[in-house]
């Protein structure tokens, strides 16, 4: 039995997960209780040994972490997570290890995501296979011959920062118009807002009742876009067009770039969007290599992937077939 830990930009969840990647028992906390790094160690501890202890006092026999941002896996250390300011420097990998006496091994989400669709999910049996997953951003992981890649420095690579569109919209990065700044949910929910403000600016006539209409334009989600699309709404309908397009475009890269046996794609948008729409924007380009060799699935580990994988990131470090890691 794993106790697995996943820090998030909303929740940080804590659990037990099985050598069948099987979640048996689950706990989460607002991210927000956690800012300050001693709370979050507290909140860690407290959650797992509550999951342990409803598991009829199962002993961890590791821990495994999965968060999002700059993580250095290798020492442990936290870098510089937006909304963990608190906790750079700190060590939440030593510190688990000491308050539980087990050893912890700690990656970046997508890589822990990777990792775990690879062991349990839709990766299963795939030896060149990328994961990818959408939603208020694009993370992934680059999983080779069963190990996870690192780059130099042994760095994880970002998928979400190639860039699609050089005069898109400003990324976090310091870009323009990357993956992450055009096919995110939020990206797709600012183009829609915008121009559903805009062409009801246009159909106003110059006097009269503006401020009343534009007081009732509501901002919505992609969801809600992707519901109004299936509801005939044109400009939501262009919308999740362009939001397929861009999704498709990034997909053909890492084709074109990796040309890998499966490409997973999990995430909240990928609930909404049909993986042939994507396949029919790959094959508009990619004429240089069998992009048809290369399979597109969904993640099949559903809510949990985050946690489940986290368990796997430690037997992919310290497990029975783990590797050079
Ligand atoms: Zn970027």
């Amino acid at each position: 039995m794993i106790g697995a830990v996943d820090i998030g930009g909303t929740k940080i969840a804590a659990g037990i997960v099985d050598d069948a990647g099987r979640v048996l028992a689950r706990l989460e906390t607002p991210t927000e209780a956690a800012r300050a790094y001693p709370d979050g160690l507290r909140h860690m501890v407290r959650m797992l040994r509550e999951a342990a202890k409803q598991q009829a006092n199962t002993e961890l026999s590791g821990i495994g972490i999965g968060s999002t941002g700059w993580v250095y896996p290798f020492t442990g250390e936290f870098g510089d997570v937006d909304f963990l300011p608190g906790w750079k420097g700190c060590n939440p990998v030593n510190d688990l290890a000491r308050e539980f006496g087990v050893r912890v091994a700690l990656e970046n989400d997508g890589d822990a995501s990777a990792l775990g669709e690879a062991a349990w999910g839709a990766g299963k049996g795939k030896s060149r296979l990328i994961y990818v997953t959408v939603g208020t951003g694009i993370g992934g992981g680059v999983i080779l011959d069963g190990q996870l890649y690192r780059g130099a420095d042994r760095a994880h690579p970002e998928v979400g920062h190639h860039v699609i569109d050089a005069f898109g919209p400003e990324c976090t990065c310091g870009f323009r118009g990357c993956w992450e700044a055009l096919a995110t949910g939020p990206a797709m929910a600012a183009w829609f807002n915008a121009k559903s403000k805009g062409s009801k600016a246009a159909k106003r006539p110059k006097r009269g009742k503006t401020r009343a209409v534009s007081a009732r334009a509501k901002a919505l989600s992609a969801k809600e876009i992707f519901q109004l699309a299936k509801q005939g709404h044109l400009l939501a309908q262009e919308a999740v067009a362009r939001e397929v397009h861009y999704l498709g475009l990034g997909v053909a890269n890492l084709i074109n770039l990796f040309m890998p046996d499966r490409i997973v794609m999990g995430g909240s948008i990928m609930k909404s969007v049909d993986l042939e729409e994507i396949r029919k924007v790959v094959a508009k380009g990619c004429r240089f290599v069998p992009f048809q060799k290369t399979e597109l699935a969904l993640a099949s580990l559903g809510e949990d992937a985050n946690l489940i994988g986290a368990a796997q990131v430690w037997h992919h470090r310290f497990g029975k077939r783990a590797g050079a890691a």
